[in-house]
């Protein structure tokens, strides 16, 4: 083409927008779906060949009555589990963040306040969300959460450095319940229980500050779950079992 050709405006036009939606699709495919590592590393399931294991987490406890409940349940099928935990309520209920601890299960961090818009925040927000909520967690049971979840798995670029700055590896999960809105034990236990080997699978034991749903769902399902996943011949094992990780760093806190 001669150099002085004259340039169409509207293909330039067009050319630009096909790239500006291009970049936000990247955008929001590295911070919303679950298992992409745009960002930076994110651990969603074992590797296929390794196990013939799934792990089980619970999400935006602990709370009164409903960890109980499901705690009775993983100690009488002898489960371990790990519940990412959000800091505020650990505060609120040292107790329940012990018993989790003292009967082997996992202890994740799902920042201090679990706030819905904190997605707009900097990046001191999110370092000092993830390192106060390590920081109560080590005061009740002397060793920081093992991993970090990000609320609704939510992984923007400055969430993935304040996760890489305070050390933490990122879990979210490649299967999940649904029981973070209101929901029936049979709607849980036919949306997990099929489930593949090396999957982490997303339950909720309590809820986010910003909702009322009821809870019940979660901890009644949880026998008939456990029964249908062992019944295919899938092991639940402990998440950092599963995925090979070797026991929490601490953090430091400035
Ligand atoms: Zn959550």
């Amino acid at each position: 083409m001669s150099p002085f050709m004259p340039v169409d405006n509207s293909l330039v036009g067009i050319g630009a927008v096909a790239v500006g939606i291009a970049g936000a699709t990247l955008l929001a495919h590295g911070t919303f779906v679950p298992g992409s590592s745009l960002f930076g590393p994110v651990i969603s399931r074992a590797p296929w060949s390794r196990t013939n294991a799934v792990a089980l987490t619970f999400d935006d406890g602990p709370c009164p009555g409903q960890t109980e409940a499901i705690l009775d349940t993983l100690a009488h099928h002898r489960v371990s589990a790990a519940f990412f935990v959000i800091g505020r309520y650990a505060e609120e209920h040292p107790g329940l963040i012990e018993r989790i601890h003292a009967e082997g299960h996992l202890i994740g961090n799902h920042t201090f306040d679990h706030a819905r818009l904190g997605m707009f925040r900097g990046l001191t927000y999110w370092i000092d969300q993830i390192r106060s909520t390590s920081e109560v967690v080590r005061e009740i049971i002397g060793q920081p959460p093992s991993f970090f979840r990000p609320p609704m798995g939510f992984k923007s670029p400055i969430v993935m450095r304040a996760a890489r700055e305070c050390g933490t590896p990122v879990v979210t999960w490649s299967r999940r319940a649904f029981d973070g809105v209101p929901t029936t034990p049979d709607a849980v236990v036919d949306r997990v229980s099929l489930a593949r080997s090396g999957e982490i699978l997303l339950l909720h034991d309590g809820r986010d500050p910003a909702s009322e749903r009821p809870l019940s769902a979660t901890a009644a399902a949880l026998p008939e779950l456990i029964s249908r996943l062992q019944a295919r011949g899938l092991a639940i094992a402990a998440l950092d079992k599963l995925l090979e990780v070797p026991p929490a760093q601490d953090v430091p806190v400035n």
